[in-house]
């Protein structure tokens, strides 16, 4: 495989220091990122039309010889440019407005193609503003056939970027860099990285341009799949993990001490993490599952089955919030059996962590749960045998492996209340295997979610206080605002102040949003968990892993700004009593499509259909939220249409990964792709 002999875009035609600099603004500093800057749409230009054809209203393309060119100036700033285009059918004005420069680029008798919006009025023939190219014989860029048209600007225009582009390409070089294993290239029968470059900015044809997109699809899916191939593989391979014994007494003391059954699904996933704890290789597993399937309860068992054979269990969470409630749920179920439990949490006193950490130092203590706080350096831990991770897609790949580090090949099992759709899962998790528990446990009403405008506000809040009459409790979710914290905790404190001075001024309310201190919004939830408040105002913050049984009413305002996701995961906050629980989405939008997102809503609490919806409706982008998903930017691949090039490449790639005589291909993808040794990336 041979290097592009690259030398940098200031030696391209047209490129001086200022154009440098505006090109970097679009994120191309390199003829690779000019390659990879690939175009948003295309316009057919290649049918050519004899002049006499064209028709009033339409875009038409034609190819003859200028006659007349003139330039006029009316008046300052305006510049008007007038020619006429011939064929043997016939004429055709041309004007151009403020256009000057075209003047001394083309003069009579000169062969153009010139495609623009038709106006045929009283048998006159006009194009306003049109794109046109010389047909000097070269190839045509601009007009003449299919045509790219990138996102562009003031600075950067369509016409500049389309000649650099067919600059690099034209230097002819990247036909010889392959980047594909060639029996891979032949099994998926994909164009060469060259002909697939080419073709993506100046197809030949629509077949040409669909294999191109499909061959640099593939190729970017499957680099993808590649790193997770790897991954996995040298985690399994990390050889030695641990090989837990079959199930002793503890864990059959535990399992027997449950209050409920296990539903089937749970049975299954426990079964599936029981049995890789019991082989060799370390465990990498997914468990997904709705909020509310009941997950933690199948931690706990594995966790358990760890103690039993001699190990400690780290269990990261991602709030202060979750971290405590699992503290409290686990410790009631596996306290009494004698195992030790503690929270470390960012809060802990600094005499608090001195007594705490040697003590997991020690292997004194069997399950530690924890925020962030748990992968800090100063933790260390005597035996850590099985790592947990909760609601993963909240904590990047990096600090999963930092916290499995601190084991030695342990056993980790990452957990997700997110459904996730499956084509994304494979992207975000394709180097884990994945247990789901789809069935909620029994005996759950389904929670009952109603749509409704703001002028219907009144009446809901009548409810709540009916409700609360009952004795049960509500949540008031506020707006979510992206990306700004503060705001979003200023509109949260002006709702609180509002309802507390009139509907809610005989019932105790509170209010917790991202900017409370830690020890103040402690205190509220757990006037809420206590039922001392009735009506909690909160931000997003109680998205994750709140659970008050006796909540019983969710209301959301401005639903509209949230993803479907999102929504089905703060729903999942209530319905976890006995008690018919309510979800009332408010939203003041217009937009029909955002009405019927919303219906959605209304109509199912299956996870994964919502998931899939959200996806499809919003994107990859928007799934997670604002937060950090660990999906990595894609260029060119749509993994929501994309979805069969994704299972060919993920084929692919365990076929690579699993061939020893790849592995040089392997660097060099990854090195192309990311600009760096490839274990580093994936590690980031
Ligand atoms: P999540 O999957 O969201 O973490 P939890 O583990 O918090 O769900 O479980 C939700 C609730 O369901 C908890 O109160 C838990 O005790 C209860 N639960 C879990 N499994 C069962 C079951 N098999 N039968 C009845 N209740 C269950
Ligand atoms: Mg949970």
């Amino acid at each position: 495989m041979k290097k592009m002999p690259y030398k940098g875009l200031q030696y391209l035609k047209g490129v001086g220091p200022a154009k440098t600099a505006q090109l970097a603004r679009l994120g191309i500093c390199t003829e690779q990122d000019l390659l990879e800057y690939y175009p948003r749409r295309y316009e057919d230009r290649s049918r050519l039309q004899p002049i006499s054809g064209l028709v009033d209203g339409t875009v038409g393309t034609v190819c003859g010889m200028i006659a007349d060119v003139q330039e006029r100036k009316p008046r300052r700033g305006l510049s008007i440019t007038k020619a006429v285009v011939r064929d043997v059918s016939g004429d055709a004005k041309i004007v151009w407005f403020n256009q000057p420069f075209i003047k001394t680029k083309i003069s009579s008798g000169i062969q153009v193609i010139v495609t623009g919006k038709i106006k045929r009025q009283f048998g006159q023939i006009e194009f306003t503003n049109p794109e046109y190219e010389i047909f000097d014989g070269n190839d045509l860029i601009n007009t003449g056939r299919i045509v790219p048209v990138y996102t562009a600007n003031d600075f950067i225009s369509q016409k500049l970027l389309r000649n650099l582009i067919s600059q690099v390409l034209t230097a002819g070089v990247d036909s010889e860099l392959e980047t594909l294993p060639p029996s891979i290239i032949q099994e998926y029968q994909l164009l060469s990285r060259g002909e697939a470059l080419a073709n993506i900015h100046f197809p030949m044809d629509h077949e040409l341009l669909r294999k191109a997109r499909r061959r640099l699809v593939f190729e970017e899916l499957y680099t993808i799949q590649c790193g997770l191939a790897f991954l996995k593989k040298r985690n399994k391979q990390a050889g030695q993990g641990i090989k837990y014994a079959p199930d002793g007494e503890l864990v059959q003391a535990v399992e027997a001490s449950l209050p409920f059954a296990l539903t089937d699904d749970q049975t299954r996933a426990v079964a599936e993490i029981k049995a890789d704890m019991e082989d060799l290789t370390a465990m990498q597993r997914l468990l997904q599952g709705d909020v509310g399937s009941g997950k933690t309860v199948v931690a706990a068992i594995v966790m358990v089955k760890a103690v039993e054979n001699g190990y400690q269990c780290a269990m990261m969470v991602p709030t202060e919030i979750l971290a405590e409630q699992h503290y409290h749920t686990l410790g009631n179920l596996l306290a009494p059996h004698g195992i030790k439990i503690c929270l470390l949490s960012g809060r802990l006193s600094r005499a608090g962590r001195d007594i705490l950490l040697p003590q997991i130092n020690t292997g004194n203590i069997d399950i530690v749960i924890g925020t962030h706080a748990l992968i800090q350096d100063e933790v260390n831990f005597k035996r850590l045998g099985l790592v947990v991770t909760d609601e993963q897609h909240r904590f990047g790949v990096k600090q999963r492996s930092k916290l499995q580090e601190k084991g030695c090949s342990p056993d980790v099992l990452v957990m997700t209340a997110t459904p996730i759709p499956r084509t994304m899962a494979l992207t975000v998790y394709g180097d884990l295997d994945v247990s789901t528990i789809r069935q909620l446990p029994p005996g759950r009403k389904p929670i009952r979610t109603f749509l409704r405008g703001a002028q219907q506000r009144s009446k809901i809040f009548a409810f709540i206080v009916s409700e609360v009459a009952k004795g049960r409790q509500a949540y008031i979710v506020c707006p979510l605002i992206e990306d700004s914290d503060k705001v979003e905790s200023q509109s949260a404190t002006e709702l609180y102040e509002t309802l507390t001075a009139t509907v809610f001024k005989n019932i105790s309310c509170g209010l917790v949003h991202g900017r409370l201190k830690a020890a103040d919004k402690d205190e509220v939830m757990t006037a809420f968990y206590r039922g001392e408040i009735k009506v909690l105002v909160a931000t997003t913050v109680i998205e994750v892993g709140v659970n008050v049984p006796n909540a019983t009413i969710m209301v959301i305002e401005g639903a509209d700004r949230f993803g479907l996701a999102q929504l089905h995961q703060l729903r999942g906050r209530i319905g976890r009593g006995g008690h018919q629980a309510y979800c009332i989405l408010i939203s003041e939008s217009k937009n029909n499509e955002t009405k019927q997102r919303l219906k959605i809503m209304e109509k199912t609490t299956d996870g994964f259909i919502l998931a899939e919806e959200d996806l499809k409706l919003r994107g990859p982008g928007h799934f997670f939220g604002t937060k950090q998903h660990g999906l990595p930017d894609l260029k060119i691949a749509d993994i929501v249409r994309d979805v069969d090039i994704l299972l060919e490449a993920r084929k692919a790639a365990l076929q690579t990964v699993a061939a020893p005589e790849y592995s040089g291909y392997l660097q060099t993808l990854f090195k192309l792709r990311f600009g760096a040794d490839f274990m580093e990336v994936l590690k980031s």
